[in-house]
């Protein structure tokens, strides 16, 4: 469980696994929705879990046993928890501490939060190999000149992330050519960025997967970006797993063909927790396996055959999107949206603004005149994780339609300008709002902040939110918890919340 998730969503997920015993911190447990678990902190119980037996436990786990359940977004408007044998955990690492490999004198450098399954490639993996492991904190790995001073000064050796953290690093100038192992997954990698990495003299490997099938199902080592303006390849699968390219009737599709990717093997999820329709819709009988209880994961992803063998990723057949390596059902936003008692219709885009950047938009239809962004975005925000917040909302009186009546999402109109300034601009008048207006404008690369300016409105999101708490401690030297960014977006807002 990320502690800095909504309460709401906690609430859902605690339930919904049936949590038995929380292990967590003493200093969390404030922020914990009630629950029934019986809750063992770490830091203050030390003594009681001394006092037990030193013998090795007993467990009776075994292979086909759960290692974790990790949630992920649901289009239904709920979170569905994907439930991951050790078998696979195990076939999996075994698999990578060969491909890309990790040796004892590596370290490997730990920067994602433990509710995404890459997490445990990060934190088991070097752990199975003798490794050094080096855990930084969100606000670091958020921060592109903390991270790259870490970088430098731990002598880190491998690293794995998403492309818009390697974006974020390159865009604060990493360009030194120490050996770093670059393990690049999440989303697709664009030859540019491919390109820019290997300049910097770094190992690269692009890492695709989905969690249903064990964090990363398919690997490749680029030695060379594509000049093409495409993707880069996603490569083969990685050991005991098969994939298949099939059209909408099964069959394989030919070499240069799109078709949706399915993925069989030991990686294969048990299915979704407590979603048995679900788990029979995507985790398909495999029609060219001889076992009969063989079965596929049907991921969703469009992709083809490349003449040598190697896998090439074209994209989504559905409405499920990533951003900055999130991954987020369109649907689930819009499920909760709708939820809003003066929301009459909605829908959820992820388009890319002027700079490049890939942002959510939510489009509206209310009765309610008054009806702010401001209160939209509180409401999402007790629901939703921050990085799942739409950082622009447009209201409409009635949504485009195709002709056959469904949303015509091509012809959203695109929100304006890229700074939406509701209020009048007011300069800042004390010198604690000089300094937060200066901490805006650094963080969102903006000349001008005004006192009423709305940090999500010029562009902010949860990522960009994470820099600005974490330089609104270095000024003031108070935790600001993120949450409070949501609640108190403004310049004068935040000075009042100081
Ligand atoms: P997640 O379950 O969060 O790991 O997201 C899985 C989805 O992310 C996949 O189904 C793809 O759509 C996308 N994805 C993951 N890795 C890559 C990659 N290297 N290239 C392109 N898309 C990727």
């Amino acid at each position: 469980l990320d502690p800095s998730y909504p309460t709401e969503r906690l609430s859902y997920m605690l339930s919904d696994a049936g949590i038995e015993v929380l292990l967590t911190q003493q200093n969390l447990l404030s922020t914990l929705p009630s629950h029934v678990a019986q809750v063992v902190c770490l830091d203050t119980d030390g003594g009681v879990i001394e006092s037990h037996s030193q013998e090795n436990l007993v467990t009776g786990v075994n292979a086909d046993n759960l290692a974790y359940v990790i949630y992920t977004s649901g289009s239904t408007g709920e979170p569905k928890g994907v439930q991951i044998c050790h078998s696979s955990v195990v076939n999996f690492l075994s698999y990578m501490r060969c491909f890309p490999g990790v040796s004892p004198e590596d370290t490997f450098n730990a920067v994602t939060t433990i509710s995404f399954d890459i997490a445990a490639l990060e934190l088991y993996l070097p752990l199975l190999v003798g490794a050094k492991i080096l855990i930084v904190s969100s606000e670091v790995a958020t921060d592109a000149d903390r991270l790259l001073s870490e970088l430098s000064e731990s002598r880190i050796t491998v690293m794995q992330a998403t492309p818009a953290t390697w974006q974020m690093l390159l865009a604060s100038g990493w360009s030194s050519h120490y050996p770093l192992k670059v393990l690049c997954g999440g989303e697709a990698l664009s030859a540019q960025l491919a390109h820019q990495i290997l300049e910097t003299g770094s190992e690269l490997w692009n890492l695709y997967g989905p969690t249903e099938v064990t964090i990363w199902s398919l690997i490749t080592h680029l030695r060379v970006a594509t000049t093409e303006n495409k993707p880069s390849s996603i490569g083969r699968p990685i050991a005991n797993t098969q994939v298949y390219i099939l059209d909408p009737q099964l069959q394989p599709v030919p070499i240069g063909v799109a078709g949706e990717l399915h993925i069989g093997g030991d990686g294969l999820a048990r299915g979704y927790l407590n979603r048995p329709e679900l788990t029979q819709a995507k985790f398909i009988p495999n029609p060219f396996a001889p076992d009969s209880s063989a079965r596929l994961y049907k991921t969703g992803d469009l992709a083809c055959y490349q003449p040598d063998g190697n896998i090439e990723f074209l994209g989504r057949i559905d409405h499920q999107v990533k951003i900055r390596g999130f991954r987020i059902e369109l649907g689930e936003i819009e499920a909760v949206l709708s939820n809003h008692p003066h929301v009459r219709q909605t829908v959820a885009i992820a388009t890319t603004d002027a700079a490049g950047n890939q942002r959510l938009v939510a489009y509206v239809v209310s009765e309610e005149e008054t009806l702010s962004t401001q209160q939209l975005r509180e409401f999402l925000q007790q629901q939703l994780p921050a990085y799942m917040v739409p950082s622009a909302f447009v209201i409409l009186d009635t949504l485009p339609l195709t002709p056959n009546g469904k949303v015509d999402r091509k012809a959203l109109p695109a929100p304006d300008g890229d700074i939406e300034r509701t209020q009048e601009y007011i300069a800042p008048h004390t010198p604690n709002q000089e300094i937060i207006a200066h901490i805006f404008a650094t963080v969102l690369g903006i000349e001008k902040v005004g006192i009423h300016d709305n940090f999500f409105e010029l562009g902010g999101h949860s990522l960009l939110a994470t820099q600005l708490t974490s330089r609104l401690k270095q000024s003031f030297t108070v935790d600001i918890p993120l949450r409070a960014i949501f609640e108190a977006p403004s310049v004068e807002q935040l000075e009042r919340t100081i």
